[in-house]
């Protein structure tokens, strides 16, 4: 495990070399974002304590299994933080998989688990935890959700972008680390996700898979540029809906 601190804020904490979470200082404790694997749990929680901070709130940008597969047994070890859960993902997390009359009927990719643990809260669009405000952006996942600490103008994107492997928005094939294409619902909405983080002009993208990226603006450009091409070839309708 690896521990990097980002700025006065942020500190990454990377499991196994490619799993991410990430423990966000507040002024009540840390909120952690995404929980990685089960086995990952104690060392999560200790890694707070060193830092001198109790973890207050759990939160995760989308359900995926190495995103919450730590959760029953952080919230276990932290009984009274408080779980945040972007609503439409949290339905997955309770074992209900369906699809809405109004969402794309693609199938839905990547591991999925049942948690045991309850939202406390369930957040959309535009509210806010803390320091960060919620930014829904499906396409990984129907619910998939980023959030934008206001500030210093990080995005913590969980897997709308990935860096391991090289920068790639979600759906993107990368030889080298091809898990997040693979887990990626709609790579048409994935793709106007990527734009609507890009328009917000973060300073800092921390994502689940890879390392964090300082100025990353010019990177997101690049790597829009190139998953729209591939969009365009391979479904021209869903790329120009994604403008
Ligand atoms: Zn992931």
């Amino acid at each position: 495990m690896k521990v990097q601190d980002h700025g006065n804020n942020l500190i990454q904490l990377t499991y196994y070399g490619f799993v991410n979470v990430y423990l966000l200082r507040e002024d009540d404790g840390f909120t952690l974002i995404d929980t990685a694997l089960e086995g990952c749990a104690r060392s999560i929680v200790q890694v707070a304590r060193q830092f001198g901070q109790p973890i207050v709130r759990i939160l995760l940008t989308h359900a995926h299994a190495d995103h919450s597969g730590g959760l029953d047994a952080v919230h276990a070890l932290v009984p009274d933080a408080q779980f945040v859960m972007p609503a439409r993902d949290a339905r997955f997390l309770s074992g209900d998989m369906s699809l809405d009359a109004g969402e794309p009927q693609d199938r839905l990719r990547g591991g999925w688990v049942i948690r045991k643990t309850a939202p406390d809260r369930l957040v959309q669009e535009g509210e806010r935890v803390g320091s960060l405000e919620v930014i829904a952006t499906p396409g990984h996942s129907p619910g998939h959700c980023s959030f934008l600490d206001l500030r210093d103008r990080t995005i913590i994107a969980g897997d709308a972008f990935q860096t391991m492997g090289g920068v790639a928005v979600s759906g993107t094939f990368k030889p080298l680390f091809p898990l997040v294409y693979y887990a990626t619902w709609h790579k048409g909405l994935a793709l106007a996700s990527a734009r609507k983080l890009r328009a917000l002009e973060p300073s800092r993208l921390a994502v689940g898979h890879g390392r964090v990226l300082k100025e990353p603006l010019a990177a997101m450009d690049h790597v829009i540029a190139q998953a729209a091409r591939k969009v365009e070839e391979l479904e021209p309708r869903a790329s120009s809906l994604a403008h």
